[in-house]
């Protein structure tokens, strides 16, 4: 060997001897690249579990987003995004994602990726209860509130005149009803139901006739006034109940949201009743069990909700009453936003985010 290749030879053995000199696979990866801990929280369509690591838009989205920036790293999961904000702010974690919303009092505390989902809030309620006409709400008018009784009394109405009138016309030789019990009894109750219902009847030829026919026209009158009245307020009412359009109606209604969340603040801000869940399924649940008036949340995962499990069971109204975007969480300072925005607008700019997009919210039927 030369003298010029062995000292060539000499100085490579040095250089590589180097901490941080070492050629690595990839020349521009920051040192905190390797073994990058991701605090997420399963959220469907977002992060969904599959297997020993997770699917869905976000956990693919920061997989690929990873291989492109050659970033290892290990899933982290919390329950809720508190906890994931709490994760990174402490250092267990040096990323955040799932469905973490970007706002100006996180941003005070973290640093942000580019904006990588368009979302916002929506509400969604159940379907029973609903406005607009069905079958079953009719029937369900005839069993709630003062209607079971205002039946009974519509029987009496028929019971009692139809014996009177039975029992007082029967021996009349004029008489429209049967001197027998059976037909005569149902004659006098049908007279006594048109009656009730303002038919012109033949007048009675007793004096007794005459006056149980008075008396019975007259309750009657009464009656179908009341039951009018009562009809309306009952349709009023579940008009009421089931009535939530839009954001304007949720003040003072019990309604859910996810533990921490920027749908929870919202709620609070807005004078509603908040229950907090760990799991947004859990509010789901309690939405269908009639424990919550609404759920309040990001319209990404309540119209896949809507779409899913909770079809026929749920819907969402109204529209999307406050815009946020979905961003990657970093500590404040961390050198790995930049290779992340960087490989992020890159697979916007080559189709691999459209692509990703459309597998998880573009409605195939
Ligand atoms: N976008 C919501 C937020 O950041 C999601 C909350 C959650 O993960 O439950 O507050």
């Amino acid at each position: 060997m030369k003298l010029r290749e062995m000292l060539l030879a000499i100085l490579l053995m040095v250089c590589t001897a180097i901490p941080g000199w070492a050629q690595n696979d990839n020349d521009t990866e920051p040192p905190q690249a390797k073994n990058v801990t991701v605090a997420t929280r399963v959220l469907p369509p977002f992060i969904v579990p599959g297997g020993d690591s997770y699917v869905g838009f976000s956990a693919e989205l920061w997989t690929e987003l990873a291989k492109r920036s050659s970033i290892t790293f290990a899933w982290k999961e919390t329950a809720n995004v508190k906890e994931i904000l709490a994760a990174v702010d402490s250092g267990q974690a040096q990323v955040g994602i799932a469905a973490i919303s970007v706002t100006s009092e996180r941003e005070q505390k973290f640093d942000f990726s580019q904006p990588m989902f368009e979302s916002g809030l929506q509400i969604l309620v159940p379907t029973t209860g609903e406005e607009g006409f069905s079958f079953g709400r009719l029937l369900g008018t005839f069993t709630t509130g003062a209607m079971p009784y205002l039946l009974g009394i519509l029987g009496l109405l028929i019971l009692i005149p139809g014996h009177l009138i039975w029992w007082a016309e029967r021996k009349h030789a004029s008489s429209p009803f049967s001197s027998h019990y059976f037909p005569g009894i149902f004659q006098a109750m049908g007279w006594a139901l048109s009656a009730a219902a303002g038919q012109q009847n033949d007048t009675p030829h007793s004096k007794l006739g005459r006056f149980t026919s008075i008396t019975a026209i007259f309750i009657s009158l009464l009656f179908l006034t009341f039951w009018q009245a009562e009809l309306t307020s009952s349709f009023t009412v579940q008009q009421l109940q089931g009535g939530i359009q839009g954001p304007e109606d949720l003040p003072g209604k019990n309604v859910g949201a996810t533990a921490g969340s920027t749908a929870a603040v919202w709620l609070k801000d807005h004078s509603a009743k908040v229950t907090e869940f760990q799991k947004i399924e859990q509010a789901f649940a309690a939405l269908e069990q009639g424990a919550l008036d609404a759920v309040v949340f990001d319209a990404p995962v309540l119209l896949y909700y809507a779409a899913n499990q909770g079809r026929g069971k749920v819907r969402v109204v109204g529209p999307i009453f406050k815009k946020e975007n979905y961003g990657i969480l970093f500590p404040r300072g961390s050198q790995l936003r930049k290779p992340i925005n960087e490989a992020l607008l890159k697979m916007r700019e080559d189709g691999t985010y459209d692509r990703l997009y459309s597998n998880w919210f573009v409605e195939r039927n």
